[in-house]
């Protein structure tokens, strides 16, 4: 392992801890953080704002290779661009979670934002946390540190419910979680760990227990 970089990959379905673990481990060392999902939200907002059919595939490749992305990589102060528009709230819309795995699910959009992933996180010289579907198999299979996070379907299903609480209808927080899980699964495993990559069942622990896990991960590989 590099001894001046450190690159660590946390994959997990919605509602598993990974955002709010990623960015927690990345500001306990001073590392950044990169949301992969937000770059598929980003292009999915482009997309939607220019009319563009759902089910129009080569609309949407041509919409999300054609879309500039910026986001940061401050864990502290997290906000996306896309063709020069802030969307840092919009991307978080029932409306967009609804309509990202129309990007997720084709795989010529993959390819492109995995390509810009990898790029954002050798752009860190400190080195970065990422966080998505696809970091420890496929975005970056070399980091240092890989782990899969996951939870029980209740739990996850009310850690969602408790971060949406009154904006979404009960059907509308089990599409967010339940239907659109099915669907980015159909071309990304993240429900069991790769060789490798550790797994971590976060249903029945806290948030302060799953941060110590990955930094003694770490710790562990800086020995
Ligand atoms: O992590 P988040 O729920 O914000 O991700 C939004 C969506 O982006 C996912 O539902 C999935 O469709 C897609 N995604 C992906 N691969 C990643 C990260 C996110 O397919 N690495």
């Amino acid at each position: 392992m590099s001894q001046t970089r450190l690159v660590i990959a946390i994959d997990g379905p919605s509602g598993s801890g990974k955002s709010s673990t990623a960015r927690e481990v990345a500001r306990r060392l001073s590392l950044g953080y990169l949301d992969t999902g937000a770059m598929y939200r980003a292009v999915t907002v482009a997309f939607l704002d220019s009319g563009v059919d759902p089910a129009d595939t080569a609309a949407v490749i041509a919409a999300t290779t054609g879309a500039d992305i910026e986001i940061s990589l401050d864990p502290d102060a997290h906000w996306v661009r896309v063709n020069g528009r802030e969307v840092t709230a919009e991307i978080r819309e029932p409306r967009t979670s609804a309509n990202v795995s129309a990007v997720a699910t084709i795989p010529e959009c993959r390819a492109d934002l995995v390509r810009r992933q990898r790029a954002l996180m050798d752009s860190d010289p400190r080195g970065v946390v990422a966080e998505g579907r696809d970091v420890t198999t496929v975005v970056y299979p070399d980091a240092d540190v890989r782990i899969l996070l996951t939870a029980s379907e209740v739990e996850r299903l009310a850690r969602r419910g408790s971060e949406l609480a009154g904006q979404v209808s009960e059907a509308d927080l089990r599409d967010q979680v339940l239907r659109r899980d099915a669907d980015d699964s159909l071309l990304v495993n993240f429900t069991q760990a790769a060789d490798g990559v550790h797994h971590l069942d976060t249903s029945e622990l806290s948030f302060t227990h799953v941060v110590d896990v990955v930094l003694a991960l770490v710790d562990e590989v800086r020995a």
